[in-house]
């Protein structure tokens, strides 16, 4: 794991210092002595991660911070605040100028790589969620991917692992003015509660009677439903070799006892903010995808996804000698409709017909727009003959209950017409089958409308 990482420090020594740490883990440092110089740097070079001092003279780290955060082009860079031992509120303060991380001076080895992997890691999952929210969004299909600012704000809900009555009351006291907290006293409860519970943020401590934390943090990463869960650990004073198996197992943030209660809200607060800063991404990220393969109007799967589909699954049938139906659907004299109500009459019609069509198809046919008042249906492990009567089980529903729309002159008779054709021999492309369809369709039409026609073949 390699990065690009920024240190910023007034002072040169401090700046060698980490420098010389960070070069000695194969990390590619850059280095910058003013928050200006910095600005500049993290512009130009777009680093993967910023050590920013707080104190240095003109421009202060929380400005230097501030200025990177609120640039669209570069608030998405992780900033780690180094501060001092003695100003354990600069870290709220940090955070406030939106910065993802704290040090604390003089800092310590075991710190700095714990932070900077984490981040590193972190970012590289964020980095790809960016590049595809940022083409859902130039392709219009999403506005505006993540709302940094929500993603802070709201109350998180933590669940405690810990056995010791008065480190329990001091952690919830802290926490409690800002978010919900659940405690879970009885740890060998805690593999079983904890993916019932929906928590956002685990914190557990390693000092436990009779009962190794660590080992449940590696339980919990290997569950389905907490593999992502944000974990943080409680680590007794200069309990190294623990913090650095922690740390190896995955857990994503630490506290050495006795818990400062600055930075325990400053490290909850921001693995709140990671969190749900990548749940916003992901999310975007899967709406556009789902807005990217349904028809608006009538949330049926588009053209271009069916066209997508469907050859994988005729080459699939083909290949295991199974049966693929397909089923064309238009309705009829729609132009008609429009003309004489309007389009969003014609619209509305869309939208039920759509709504019968799902209600009579199985979860695993795949229905889709194909076009203007066009509907294509895939019907896996299915036969013409079964298909047929699909066809004019729809049909019927269609035609035996006028649409009821609201319209002043009643509801509306609408009709359609049916085109059906199956995967004839191994060599038949969907192509094939579907130009089939179409030409049964175009005979259902010409036989007079509101008729299936099955493919002779
Ligand atoms: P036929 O029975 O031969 O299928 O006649 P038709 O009028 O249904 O077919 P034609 O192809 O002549 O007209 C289709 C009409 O569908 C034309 C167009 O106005 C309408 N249409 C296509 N897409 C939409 C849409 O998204 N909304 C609405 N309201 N109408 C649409
Ligand atoms: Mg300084
Ligand atoms: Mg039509």
């Amino acid at each position: 794991m390699t990065a690009r990482i920024l240190v910023v420090d007034d002072i040169l020594a401090n700046v060698k210092l980490l420098e010389a740490k960070l070069t000695a883990e194969y990390f590619d440092v850059l280095t910058a002595m003013s928050g200006a110089e910095a600005l500049e740097i993290v512009q130009r070079s777009l680093p993967d991660i910023v050590l920013l001092d707080v104190m240095m003279p003109g421009m202060d780290g929380f400005e230097t911070c501030e200025r990177i955060k609120s640039n669209p082009h570069t608030q998405h860079i992780p900033v780690v605040m180094v501060t001092a031992l003695d100003q354990p509120s600069d870290r709220l303060q940090g955070l406030e100028a939106g910065a993802d991380d704290f040090l604390t001076k003089p800092v310590s080895d075991v710190a700095l790589l714990a932070r900077v992997k984490s981040l590193v890691r972190l970012k590289m999952v964020t980095d790809e969620l960016r590049m595809r929210a940022a083409t859902s969004e130039r392709m219009g299909l999403i506005e505006q991917a993540v709302v940094v600012e929500e993603a802070i704000k709201a109350p998180g809900r933590i669940l405690l692992v810990d056995d010791r009555e008065s480190s329990v009351e001091r952690i919830v006291s802290t926490l409690e003015e800002f978010h919900d907290v659940g405690v879970i006293s009885e740890p060998q409860d805690a593999l079983v509660k904890v993916p019932e519970l929906d928590c956002e943020l685990l914190i557990v401590s390693l000092g436990l009677d009779n009962f190794d934390g660590l080992r449940l943090c590696s339980q919990l990463r290997s569950l389905e439903r907490t593999r992502n869960l944000p974990i943080l650990i409680l680590v007794e004073p200069d309990d190294n070799t623990k913090l650095l198996r922690g740390l190896d197992i995955g857990v994503n943030d630490y506290l050495m006892r006795p818990v400062d209660k600055n930075e325990l809200l400053a490290r909850v607060r921001s693995q709140l903010k990671r969190l749900r800063y990548t749940d916003q991404l992901r999310e975007s990220v899967e709406q556009s995808m789902e807005l990217a393969i349904t028809d608006p109007l009538t949330g049926l799967y588009n053209r271009r996804y069916m066209e997508g589909h469907v050859s994988t699954l005729v080459l699939q049938a083909a290949n295991r000698g199974k049966e693929i139906s397909l089923i064309i659907l238009d309705i009829d004299y729609f132009k008609a409709v429009n003309d004489t109500y309007g389009h969003d009459v014609g619209d509305a019609v869309l939208k039920e017909l759509s709504k019968r069509i799902l209600q009579n198809i199985r979860g695993i046919d795949l229905a889709c727009r194909f076009g203007g008042e066009e509907f294509v249906l895939v019907m896996p492990d299915t036969d013409l003959s079964f298909a047929f009567l699909v066809a004019e089980r729809i049909r019927q529903r269609i035609a035996s209950r006028p649409f009821e729309l609201g319209l002043d002159t009643g509801p509306l008779d609408i009709t359609c017409s049916v085109g059906v054709a199956s995967l004839e021999k191994p060599d038949d492309t969907p192509e094939k089958i579907l130009k089939r369809a179409d030409q049964a369709l175009y005979r259902a039409k010409s036989d007079g409308r509101n008729r299936v026609v099955a493919d002779a073949a």
